[in-house]
Protein backbone atom coordinates (compact mmCIF):
# COMPACT_ATOMS: atom_id res chain seq x y z
CA UNK A 1 0.00 0.00 0.00
CA UNK A 2 1.47 3.44 -1.37
CA UNK A 3 -0.10 6.38 0.09
CA UNK A 4 -1.96 8.83 -2.11
CA UNK A 5 -2.17 5.90 -4.28
CA UNK A 6 -6.23 5.45 -5.97
CA UNK A 7 -5.69 2.22 -7.07
CA UNK A 8 -3.89 1.09 -3.94
CA UNK A 9 -7.55 2.59 -2.42
CA UNK A 10 -9.22 1.13 -4.76
CA UNK A 11 -7.75 -2.35 -4.05
CA UNK A 12 -8.13 -1.52 0.42
CA UNK A 13 -12.22 -1.17 -0.86
CA UNK A 14 -12.37 2.40 -0.23
CA UNK A 15 -13.81 4.02 -2.33
CA UNK A 16 -15.16 0.71 -4.20
CA UNK A 17 -14.55 0.48 -7.95
CA UNK A 18 -16.78 -1.31 -10.47
CA UNK A 19 -15.28 -4.43 -9.79
CA UNK A 20 -15.40 -7.06 -12.42
CA UNK A 21 -12.74 -9.98 -11.22
CA UNK A 22 -10.88 -10.51 -8.53
CA UNK A 23 -8.01 -12.94 -7.08
CA UNK A 24 -5.55 -12.88 -4.15
CA UNK A 25 -3.27 -10.80 -5.56
CA UNK A 26 -5.08 -9.21 -8.48
CA UNK A 27 -8.29 -6.54 -9.40
CA UNK A 28 -10.17 -5.66 -12.37
CA UNK A 29 -12.26 -3.08 -12.23
CA UNK A 30 -13.61 -1.06 -15.39
CA UNK A 31 -12.17 2.58 -16.62
CA UNK A 32 -14.37 5.10 -15.47
CA UNK A 33 -13.62 6.91 -19.20
CA UNK A 34 -13.66 3.94 -21.39
CA UNK A 35 -11.85 4.13 -25.01
CA UNK A 36 -13.91 1.12 -26.17
CA UNK A 37 -16.97 -0.69 -25.51
CA UNK A 38 -14.90 -2.87 -23.38
CA UNK A 39 -12.19 -1.21 -21.29
CA UNK A 40 -10.85 -2.93 -17.86
CA UNK A 41 -7.59 -1.91 -15.92
CA UNK A 42 -6.54 -4.97 -14.63
CA UNK A 43 -3.68 -4.31 -11.32
CA UNK A 44 -1.95 -6.85 -9.08
CA UNK A 45 -3.15 -5.71 -4.82
CA UNK A 46 1.12 -4.91 -4.46
CA UNK A 47 1.98 -1.45 -5.23
CA UNK A 48 4.55 -1.41 -8.21
CA UNK A 49 5.06 2.21 -10.08
CA UNK A 50 4.93 0.42 -13.71
CA UNK A 51 5.47 -3.13 -15.27
CA UNK A 52 8.86 -2.77 -15.88
CA UNK A 53 9.14 -2.51 -11.64
CA UNK A 54 6.90 -5.53 -11.64
CA UNK A 55 8.53 -7.55 -13.03
CA UNK A 56 12.24 -6.55 -11.89
CA UNK A 57 10.66 -6.99 -8.31
CA UNK A 58 7.82 -9.23 -8.14
CA UNK A 59 7.61 -12.06 -11.36
CA UNK A 60 5.28 -14.19 -9.77
CA UNK A 61 2.84 -11.47 -9.41
CA UNK A 62 3.55 -10.33 -12.97
CA UNK A 63 2.45 -14.33 -14.12
CA UNK A 64 -0.64 -13.94 -11.83
CA UNK A 65 -1.64 -10.69 -13.41
CA UNK A 66 -1.51 -11.79 -17.35
CA UNK A 67 -3.72 -15.11 -16.04
CA UNK A 68 -6.18 -12.65 -14.29
CA UNK A 69 -6.01 -10.77 -17.89
CA UNK A 70 -6.78 -13.87 -19.40
CA UNK A 71 -9.78 -14.44 -17.43
CA UNK A 72 -11.14 -11.25 -17.80
CA UNK A 73 -10.71 -11.37 -21.69
CA UNK A 74 -12.67 -14.65 -21.50
CA UNK A 75 -15.74 -13.20 -18.93
CA UNK A 76 -15.76 -9.84 -21.20
CA UNK A 77 -16.33 -12.17 -24.33
CA UNK A 78 -13.30 -10.77 -25.70
CA UNK A 79 -11.28 -13.92 -26.57
CA UNK A 80 -8.87 -13.59 -28.83
CA UNK A 81 -9.60 -10.22 -29.98
CA UNK A 82 -8.35 -7.87 -27.57
CA UNK A 83 -5.69 -5.11 -27.16
CA UNK A 84 -3.77 -4.97 -23.90
CA UNK A 85 -1.52 -1.61 -22.84
CA UNK A 86 0.86 -0.53 -19.93
CA UNK A 87 1.32 2.85 -20.48
CA UNK A 88 4.63 2.83 -18.90
CA UNK A 89 6.10 6.44 -17.83
CA UNK A 90 4.33 9.85 -18.12
CA UNK A 91 5.53 10.51 -21.77
CA UNK A 92 3.89 7.35 -22.92
CA UNK A 93 0.66 8.31 -21.10
CA UNK A 94 0.66 6.92 -17.88
CA UNK A 95 -1.31 9.07 -15.24
CA UNK A 96 -1.74 6.62 -12.40
CA UNK A 97 1.50 5.45 -11.07
CA UNK A 98 0.25 2.01 -9.91
CA UNK A 99 0.65 -0.85 -12.67
CA UNK A 100 -2.13 -1.31 -14.60
CA UNK A 101 -3.25 -3.57 -17.66
CA UNK A 102 -5.80 -1.72 -19.66
CA UNK A 103 -7.67 -4.38 -21.45
CA UNK A 104 -9.50 -2.66 -24.39
CA UNK A 105 -12.03 -4.46 -26.59
CA UNK A 106 -15.42 -4.77 -28.68
CA UNK A 107 -14.46 -2.60 -31.50
CA UNK A 108 -11.66 -2.38 -34.26
CA UNK A 109 -8.53 -0.57 -33.48
CA UNK A 110 -6.03 1.21 -35.53
CA UNK A 111 -2.32 1.17 -35.36
CA UNK A 112 -0.27 2.87 -34.48
CA UNK A 113 -1.72 4.28 -31.51
CA UNK A 114 -1.65 7.95 -30.91
P1 LIG B 1 -2.92 5.56 -17.52
O1 LIG B 1 -3.15 6.92 -18.13
O2 LIG B 1 -2.10 5.70 -16.25
O3 LIG B 1 -2.37 4.53 -18.45
O4 LIG B 1 -4.34 5.01 -17.13
C1 LIG B 1 -5.03 5.44 -16.00
C2 LIG B 1 -6.48 5.10 -16.25
O5 LIG B 1 -7.15 5.23 -15.01
C3 LIG B 1 -7.17 6.03 -17.24
O6 LIG B 1 -7.66 5.28 -18.34
C4 LIG B 1 -8.28 6.67 -16.43
O7 LIG B 1 -9.48 6.83 -17.15
C5 LIG B 1 -8.45 5.68 -15.27
N1 LIG B 1 -8.94 6.31 -14.07
C6 LIG B 1 -8.55 7.48 -13.52
N2 LIG B 1 -9.25 7.76 -12.41
C7 LIG B 1 -10.12 6.71 -12.25
C8 LIG B 1 -11.12 6.42 -11.28
O8 LIG B 1 -11.36 7.16 -10.33
N3 LIG B 1 -11.82 5.25 -11.44
C9 LIG B 1 -11.57 4.41 -12.49
N4 LIG B 1 -12.32 3.29 -12.55
N5 LIG B 1 -10.63 4.66 -13.43
C10 LIG B 1 -9.92 5.79 -13.30
ZN1 LIG C 1 -0.70 1.78 -5.47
Amino acid sequence: MSDDCLFCSFVSGDPQPDVVHETESTLAFRDINPQAPTHVLVVPKQHHANVADLSANAPNTLLALFDAIREVADAEGLGDRFRLVFNTGSEAGQSVFHVHAHVLGGRSMGWPPG
